[in-house]
């Protein structure tokens, strides 16, 4: 095995602790990356607040993070060492289903390997996350970072931005396209600057009337305060794309309400049970969506559509020995508009 240090959680306190990380040693197939920086996706808060550490299994989070390649196994032909290299929520998958050929591997059949949470497919053993100083991939489930990206900005491009990049891409997104983003998060600032960059004229809608400064920058053309009955009126039927990003559970009729005829509500943030009015849908005939993280095709895209448009995310960079200050300002919704942990200290 390969001894590293990173942050795991101690169930009891719902705490991260610095402490021993084990990786794999090294397949024919694999990368060791020395991460440099890891985001915080508000998907680490949800896995610490359902963890308890009863299961016996450890958990580290951390899935959008970049580095540097320190060693290669010997099948590996893409990499070398020293190559900046960034890796995302998914680190395998079986590779012969139809999703897989299609390259929508985070739909896989066989269910991905999520990078942490999951279990390796080879050998069994639980995958531990990206809150660590290395991690060991599978070398087809790294992507090369392309250079002019900042890579402490870029981390969150690899959960947060392809998250929102595949249902903008899928929903056709582009010149003329009227776009709201609910939710002014990690996975909503990414969805503005690249509906934006797409050529879209986009919206955020939004419970905090004191991002609207932040929205325009971002690029939006305004920001309407979801608790503003008569704004959220005045929105009906305007967008052909809402990108939902809420963390919470929450009443989808109010974002139906916002869609235009033959439109689409994609739900990206809040998994689990909704319900939903059928009417909300039938009047219009609107569409409900979903979408989650990104195949090797379209990561890859979108990371070359992020260089060329210059687009990483707003970040607010802190040591990891802050991790626990993250993820509790995170919760509070303090944040803008991504926590990235430099993972240097961790030597
Ligand atoms: P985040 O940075 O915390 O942003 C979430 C935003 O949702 C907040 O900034 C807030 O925006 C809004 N919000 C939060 N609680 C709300 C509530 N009770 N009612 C209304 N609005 C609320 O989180 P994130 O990292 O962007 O992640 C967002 C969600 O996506 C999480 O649930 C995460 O688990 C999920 N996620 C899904 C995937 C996937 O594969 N589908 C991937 C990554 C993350 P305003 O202040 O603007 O209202
Ligand atoms: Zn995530």
């Amino acid at each position: 095995m390969r001894p590293t240090t990173g942050w795991a959680a101690d169930g009891a306190t719902g705490t991260l602790r610095r402490g021993p990380v084990e990786r794999r040693d090294l397949r024919a197939d694999d990368l060791a990356v020395r991460i440099d920086y890891c985001g915080v996706c508000h998907t680490d808060l949800h896995a610490l607040e359902g963890y308890d550490g009863k299961a016996g299994r450890l958990l580290v989070p951390g899935h959008e993070f970049t580095g540097v390649v320190t060693a290669t196994g010997p099948d590996v032909s893409g990499f070398t060492v020293g190559d900046r290299v960034a890796v995302g929520n998914i680190v395998d998958s079986c590779g012969g289903c139809a999703m897989c050929r299609a390259g929508q591997e985070n739909f896989c059949h066989d269910f991905p390997t999520l990078t942490y949470g999951g279990t390796d497919r080879r050998d069994g053993s639980p995958t531990l996350g990206g809150y660590a100083r290395e991690y060991v991939v599978r070398d087809r489930f790294a992507h090369r970072l392309p250079a002019g990206l900042d890579p402490a900005g870029a981390a969150p491009l690899l959960c947060a931005g392809v998250t929102v990049w595949e249902p903008l891409r899928a929903l056709g997104v582009g010149p003329g396209s009227r776009v709201a983003v609910a939710g002014l998060g990690g996975l909503g600032h990414l969805a503005v600057k690249m509906a934006v960059a797409l050529g879209a004229t986009t919206s955020v809608i939004s419970r905090s009337p004191d991002k609207a400064d932040d929205a325009r920058r971002l690029g939006a053309h305004d920001l309407v305060v979801s608790g503003d009955a008569d704004r959220m009126a005045a929105a009906r039927d305007r967008f052909d794309v809402v990108i939902d990003t809420i963390s919470a559970p929450h009443d989808l009729a109010p974002y139906l309400r916002l869609v235009a005829m033959d439109g689409t509500l994609s739900q990206v943030g809040y998994i689990g049970p909704v319900t939903v009015e059928t009417i909300d849908l039938l009047v219009g005939r609107k569409k409900l969506s979903s979408a989650g993280s990104g195949g090797l095709p379209a990561t890859a895209a979108m990371l070359d559509f992020c260089a060329a448009h210059g687009i990483t995310a707003d970040i607010e960079l802190l040591p990891s020995s802050q991790v626990n200050e993250a993820l509790e300002r995170l919760r509070r919704n303090d944040v803008r508009y991504r926590f990235v942990l430099d993972m240097a200290d961790l030597d």
